[in-house]
This record gives C-alpha cells, sequence and structure tokens, in this order.
C-alpha cells in the first residue's frame, strides 16, 4: 500500500496548461476518484503519477518517496486502461503474466497468481482463449487481472469502463468495488461519469480547467441543497 503526495504539479503541452498547481494527497488504501468533464486534466494527471508524462513543475511522492525521476516499471504501481491493451496474440494466460514475466517472476509463483487473479475475476474458465475470441467485459476483467498479479502498491484507472455498453459497466463498477474491499490497495480512478464517481469513491477530486475545484466524500460533495 502507498500513499500519494502530489505538491504544486503542472503539465504544459506547448502552450496548453493543461496541470495548473495541482496539491493533493491520497491517504493508504484509499480509492480516489478524478472527475470532471473532457479536457479538465484528468489523465493528464494520472499519467504524471504513472510516469508516463514528465510533470513541468512540482513533485510527486508515492509511499513517502519523491518518484520524480523513477521510470514508470520503477514505480510500482499497476495501470487499466480504456483500450484494454491486451496482446492479441498472447493467450489470456499470458496476457495476465506478461508483467510477471518481463520482471524474471519464477514460473510458479505467476502459475498461482494468475489463477488466484483469474478466481478473484471469475475468468478462470478463459484462460486458453485469446482476446479476440472475449467480449468487451471479459477483456477488461484480463486487463484488470494483469493489473492484480502485479501485487502493485497502488492502481491507476484512466476510463476502464467507458467502451462497456450500460448494463455491463455497472457490472464492472461493482466488481471494482469489490476488488478494493478484497485487496485494499490505494487506487486511483479517472472518469467523466458522475455516477460512477459516486459509487466507487472515497474521496471525489472535481478538476476544472487543470485545478482542483472541489474535493470530499460523494455525498459531501454532491449532497442537494
Ligand atoms: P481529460 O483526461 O480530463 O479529458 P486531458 O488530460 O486528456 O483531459 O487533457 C488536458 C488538456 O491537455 C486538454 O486541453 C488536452 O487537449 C491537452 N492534451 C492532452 N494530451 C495532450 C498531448 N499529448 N498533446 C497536446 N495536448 C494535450
Ligand atoms: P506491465 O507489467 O503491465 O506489462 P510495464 O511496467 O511493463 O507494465 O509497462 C511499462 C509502463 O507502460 C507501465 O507504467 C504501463 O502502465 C505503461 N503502459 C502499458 N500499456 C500502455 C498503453 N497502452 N498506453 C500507455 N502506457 C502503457
Amino acid at each position: 500500500m502507498a500513499d500519494v503526495k502530489l505538491s504544486e504539479v503542472h503539465k504544459y503541452y506547448g502552450n496548453v496548461h493543461a496541470v495548473r498547481g495541482v496539491d493533493l494527497t491520497i491517504a493508504d488504501g484509499e480509492f480516489a476518484v478524478l472527475v470532471g468533464p473532457s479536457g479538465c486534466g484528468k489523465s493528464t494527471l494520472l499519467r504524471t503519477i504513472a510516469g508516463l508524462e514528465d510533470p513541468d513543475g512540482g513533485t510527486i511522492s508515492i509511499g513517502g518517496a519523491v518518484v520524480n525521476d523513477l521510470r514508470p516499471r520503477e514505480r510500482n504501481i499497476a495501470m487499466v486502461f480504456q483500450n484494454y491493451a491486451l496482446y492479441p496474440y498472447l493467450t489470456v494466460n499470458e496476457n495476465i503474466a506478461f508483467g510477471l514475466r518481463a520482471r524474471k517472476t519464477p514460473e510458479i509463483e505467476i502459475r498461482k497468481r494468475v489463477s488466484e487473479a483469474a478466481d478473484m475475476l471469475g475468468i478462470g474458465n478463459l484462460l486458453q482463449r485469446y482476446p479476440r475470441q472475449l467480449s468487451g467485459g471479459q477483456r477488461q476483467r484480463v486487463a484488470i487481472g494483469r493489473a492484480i498479479v502485479r501485487k502493485a502498491d497502488l492502481f491507476l484507472f484512466d476510463e476502464p469502463l467507458s467502451n462497456l455498453d450500460a448494463q455491463l459497466r455497472d457490472e464492472m463498477r461493482t466488481e471494482i468495488k469489490r476488488l478494493h474491499h478484497e485487496i485494499t490497495t490505494t487506487m486511483i480512478y479517472v472518469t467523466h461519469d458522475q455516477v460512477e464517481a459516486m459509487t466507487l469513491a472515497d474521496r471525489i477530486v472535481l478538476l476544472r480547467d487543470g485545478e482542483i475545484e472541489q474535493q470530499g466524500a460523494p455525498l459531501e460533495l454532491f449532497e442537494q441543497p
């Protein structure tokens, strides 16, 4: 587990000031949802935490250590994307195991972790299939499985459900919530969907034009006057 602390983080794309001095602390084990309209900087902020973008100012700490100079691989994070990013020529089993193999994890440990993750996600019967033989919901489960087996300190989700139809979205939302209860890792989740934010978050962080407009528990934030 790991807390996350951003201090005065800035990011520019040319003239576009995408992230404007964000200060944010996320506690160990907390489920934080970054929400806000398209273009407000959610994804940029998440990718900065992941190390996929370099901030132009400020510091980012994970578990008390400044990670600005660490590559994504060195940050002990796991990330789930909207587009699944599965390898089409690898089976489900090989897709889930990929990150562990790349890190030279012993095969016996890989088998154990893959089977645990597959059980947790109800995809134990799909391990020999290829991504094209799966539904969208099943693919997203595989993508989450790939993150689980890493036993990372921090889970980052970038709009993971926006390619799914409404019913599957509901189902996967429940699944992700259950997963957080089960593994109690810090999670940061980006969405533009307020319902998703309300149901998943311990804390909602509302972004607007690259700045934090408001943050708080879901009921604090969206309480009707
Ligand atoms: P959100 O995730 O909230 O939709 P983004 O973080 O993707 O917002 O984008 C924030 C701002 O930065 C937007 O104005 C977007 O156009 C711009 N932006 C994002 N990525 C890039 C990029 N690679 N190059 C140039 N501009 C970008
Ligand atoms: P994994 O163990 O899941 O294969 P790696 O650590 O090998 O992940 O990947 C290096 C970094 O690249 C990770 O931070 C991961 O989140 C990121 N990454 C993986 N797939 C994508 C993608 N489709 N788009 C952007 N970044 C990605």
